[in-house]
Order: C-alpha cells, then sequence, then structure tokens
C-alpha cells in the first residue's frame, strides 16, 4: 500500500442509513471509532436534497427550504410539516390517481418538480461549498450538487411499486448501486484525489419500498453497505473517514411493508469526532482542509 497516496479525506454519504438498525444489528465497520445520532429538528421538514445541500455549504438554505415545505405540504410528506386538508385525499382516492392529481395540478402550483429545481443548488447559486477546501476533489454527484434522486425514471418506478409491482424499482435501484460502487472504487483506484464524498441513494430508495421487510430484505442491504465501508476502510487506513445520512428510515405502520424518513441521522468518523446536526460536516471538513 502507498499510504502517501491516500485521499485526506473520504466522506460515505448513504442516504437513509439508520441509526437504529446499525446499533441494533451492530454493524462495526459503519459504527466505526466514535458514531452519533443527528438531530434534524433545525430542518422544517426532513426531505433529501435541502439536507445534503447542508452538510456541503454548512447553511440551510431557506429559499430552498421553502420549496420543500411547499412540496410537504401538498404530498404530506416530510416530518415537521402539518399536512394540509387535500393530503386526506390520499386516504380516499387510489395512489395513481394521487399522483394524476400532483403531476398534474399541484406540481405546477408549487412552480414544478421540487426535485429538479433543487438537485444542483449549491452550484448554481454559487454556494461556498466544501470542494472548494481542496485542489483535487471527486464527487459521484450528491443532491443539491448535481444529482436528481428523482428523475421521471424513479417517479415511474415509484407508482409501479405503489401499484403492485415493486421487482423493477428494486432492480433498479440496485444497478444504480453498483454503477456509483465502481465509480468509488475506479475513483480510489486513481490515487489523485485528496478529498472524495461519494454518494448513494441505495438505502433511501430501498428502504421506502422494503422497511417493513427488515430482516428477510434491508439487513442484506445493510451488510453489503458494512462491507463497502471495510474495503475503503482497510485500504485507506490513513485517510479521515466520515460516514453521513441525510436521516434514516422507519416503517410506516406496525403491519407496512412501506417506509418513510426517520426524524434523527447518522454519522461517524474513524478520528472519534462527532458532530450533532447534518450541517456541522462543513466545519468539520474545513478544519482538515489541505494547504
Ligand atoms: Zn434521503
Amino acid at each position: 500500500m502507498v499510504t502517501s497516496d491516500s485521499p485526506k479525506i473520504i466522506v460515505l454519504g448513504i442516504d437513509g442509513l439508520e441509526y437504529n438498525l446499525v446499533e441494533e444489528w451492530r454493524l462495526k465497520n459503519i459504527m466505526q471509532k466514535a458514531h452519533c445520532k443527528l438531530n434534524l429538528s433545525d430542518y422544517k421538514v426532513v426531505v433529501t436534497p435541502p439536507i445534503w445541500g447542508s452538510m456541503l455549504t454548512g447553511k440551510i438554505d431557506d429559499e430552498i427550504m421553502e420549496i420543500w415545505i411547499k412540496h410537504a405540504e401538498i404530498m404530506g410528506d416530510g416530518v415537521h410539516v402539518k399536512r394540509k386538508w387535500w393530503t386526506n385525499l390520499g386516504k380516499i382516492l387510489p395512489t395513481k390517481v394521487n399522483f394524476w392529481f400532483y403531476n398534474h395540478l399541484f406540481e405546477k402550483s408549487i412552480g414544478g418538480d421540487p426535485f429538479s429545481r433543487t438537485a444542483n443548488y449549491v452550484l448554481e447559486k454559487n454556494e461556498p461549498n466544501v470542494f472548494q477546501f481542496f485542489e483535487k476533489s471527486w464527487t459521484n454527484g450528491i443532491p443539491g450538487y448535481g444529482r436528481n434522486v428523482s428523475t421521471h425514471v424513479e417517479k415511474k418506478l415509484t407508482e409501479q411499486a405503489i401499484s403492485g409491482k415493486s421487482t423493477p424499482f428494486r432492480k433498479h435501484i440496485l444497478n444504480f448501486y453498483k454503477k456509483d460502487k465502481i465509480q468509488l472504487f475506479s475513483a480510489l483506484d486513481k490515487n489523485e484525489f485528496d478529498f472524495i464524498f461519494w454518494y448513494t441513494t441505495f438505502l433511501d430508495h430501498i428502504g421506502h419500498i422494503d422497511m417493513g421487510k427488515r430482516v428477510t430484505l434491508m439487513m442484506k442491504h445493510y451488510l453489503e453497505i458494512n462491507e463497502l465501508v471495510g474495503a475503503v476502510a482497510e485500504r485507506y487506513p490513513d485517510s479521515l473517514l466520515y460516514i453521513i445520512s441525510d436521516h434514516g428510515m422507519e416503517q410506516m405502520g406496525p403491519k407496512s411493508r412501506w417506509g418513510l424518513h426517520s426524524n434523527h441521522a447518522f454519522f461517524s468518523s474513524n478520528t472519534g469526532e462527532t458532530i450533532e446536526k447534518p450541517f456541522q460536516l462543513y466545519n468539520l471538513i474545513s478544519k482538515h482542509k489541505s494547504g
């Protein structure tokens, strides 16, 4: 091993990684030297893009959050938002009709698809971000920084899953994860980056459809992530390794197979450092910037 070629910092961003499951299954590689639960009470809605964006910039963007509040009020998702009367339609109408209402009426009323509008906001708004601390950084795309986690493909597959056919979505999620994993290792193989921020939507997407089947379906995915972390840690013992999630996942109801975002997130480090809130990742990384 040529340790002089180790990246200074590696961040593994695992969307939807649930603190309670890491604890329950004692996933040692993911837990690292120190691990902790992150508090999300500063985020008015617990949705993916603004939380990742905040990790990169060190602050919660009110304008971006506003877009998500409007979306959450209509869709009734997000942990900290009061549902509007029309979300009760969801209890009456079949899901497909709900999607139709959302796509044709409500989405336009809130200014368009919030996922595509906020997928690259950190760069579009030219916000100072963690990548600027390093000369040679690499990422495979993060929500808020060049990655849309819900394109028309995922939306179609979600609709299909809700109407009973979840195999195509499951396949899509696994394929996507495989591609992201290949990208991570080919970036590491180049031995030229000082800062690597890898991201995967894997546990968020699969958690939405399979969280109710923790032991039969979810556990193997957590073991896979645990193995991935182990492989990276073993290869780069001299790099600072941080693992972070934007939120965890919890079962929608006692008998449901579906999953929703939980109201806390996960963090761990191989240095013993901890943070309390996702946006504090920015400060932590700034302490270790090169030069
Ligand atoms: Zn997420």
